[in-house]
């Protein structure tokens, strides 16, 4: 078989392994989606996609690729680029640094001893990352996030009103955090605007094909791997795929790193994207959470292509991975 006939089969087998696991698993109905944003609870919790893209730009679909939900909390994870391109690393380190905290993504903990929220991928860490984002007001810095996320989509993205709506209305724990960062020093004194945009960036509707497409644009070393824009500047996917490994699943996460292995991040909008360094991206998209916030059908799917397709990180051989 040639090279290109062998990667062929290979996809097709993935492709196959993807559509039996969406059919076993789509009788998995534990856990609930989130009702803390009442908006969220409104959704079909049937709903179940399943998406790949490589760094080449094959795609492969199961299930409701093309559904939109809102990104929620894989926003954080784009919005830390962000911050790494316009600011630097130092810069963005004396705000937020990169330790796993083992508490809950919502929870009301700085880091004390440095001043600094405790990582970018809870929200403490993403307000104060938010906080980052350049611009004269609010209308500015949305526009700001939103072009950001057309060079990662190739199209610019809709913000779902009511999801956003929604968490302005009831996000007062979010809003006690970024009082309590304010307080100390940690973000500046325009919280209620950075506390909107925090909410708008969250409320971005994608699919899971959108999710893959951005996991294969980190995993190319940050090049979309359609328009072949730099989307991200290469040495900064290494930052976001290091703080997707330790901090990506919230308190999940050393347990995912172990049974996964693959850099990652999930949002209470039911998304999970991982990425593959080299290889690409890899969405599953399904409503119902756990108690850490995780899509459960996404953590079973992860956990059984990983094993399956020896897609861990550290796996000896990783057979997924190109010789570049
Ligand atoms: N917008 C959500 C919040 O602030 C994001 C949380 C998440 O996806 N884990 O609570």
């Amino acid at each position: 078989m040639t090279e290109d006939a062998e990667r062929q089969a290979r996809l097709a087998w993935f492709e196959q392994t993807c559509s039996n696991l969406h059919e076993r698993l789509s009788p998995l109905t534990e856990g609930k989606p989130a009702s803390y944003i009442p908006e969220l609870a409104t959704v079909d919790p049937d709903r179940f996609a399943i998406a790949a893209v490589t760094t080449d730009g094959e795609h492969i679909q199961v299930g409701d690729h093309g559904d939109a939900f809102t990104i929620q909390s894989i926003s954080k994870l784009l919005l830390y680029g962000l911050a790494l391109e316009t600011h630097g690393r130092e810069h963005v380190l004396e705000r937020v640094g990169v330790a796993p905290t083992g508490d809950s993504f919502n929870a009301i903990v700085l880091d004390d001893e440095m001043n600094r929220a405790p990582n970018p991928m809870v929200n403490a860490g993403a307000i104060a990352v938010t906080d980052l984002v350049v611009g004269d007001g609010l209308d500015e810095r949305v526009e700001e996030v939103r072009s950001m996320y057309e060079r990662y989509l190739g199209r610019r993205p809709e913000i779902d009103r009511a999801v956003w709506e929604s968490e302005r209305a009831t996000g007062n724990r979010n809003r006690a955090i970024a009082y309590l960062m304010l307080s100390r020093g940690i973000i500046r004194d325009r919280v209620e605007e950075t506390l909107d945009l925090y909410f708008a960036q969250c409320s971005v509707l994608v699919t899971a094909d959108d999710l893959a497409t951005i996991g294969a644009t980190i995993a190319n070393h940050g090049v979309h791997p359609e328009t072949g824009e730099q989307v991200v500047r290469s040495e900064v996917t290494r930052d976001l795929l290091t703080v997707a490994l330790t901090c990506g699943m919230y308190d999940y996460a050393g347990e995912w790193a172990f049974s996964v292995g693959i850099p990652a991040k999930s949002g209470v909008g039911g998304g999970i994207v991982g990425i593959l360094p080299g290889v690409g991206g890899l969405a599953v998209f399904s409503p119902r959470l756990d108690g850490h916030g995780n899509s459960v059908r996404g953590l079973r799917v992860f956990e059984e292509l990983s094993q399956e397709f020896e897609m861990h990180l550290f796996h000896p051989d990783r057979p997924w991975r190109r010789a570049d």
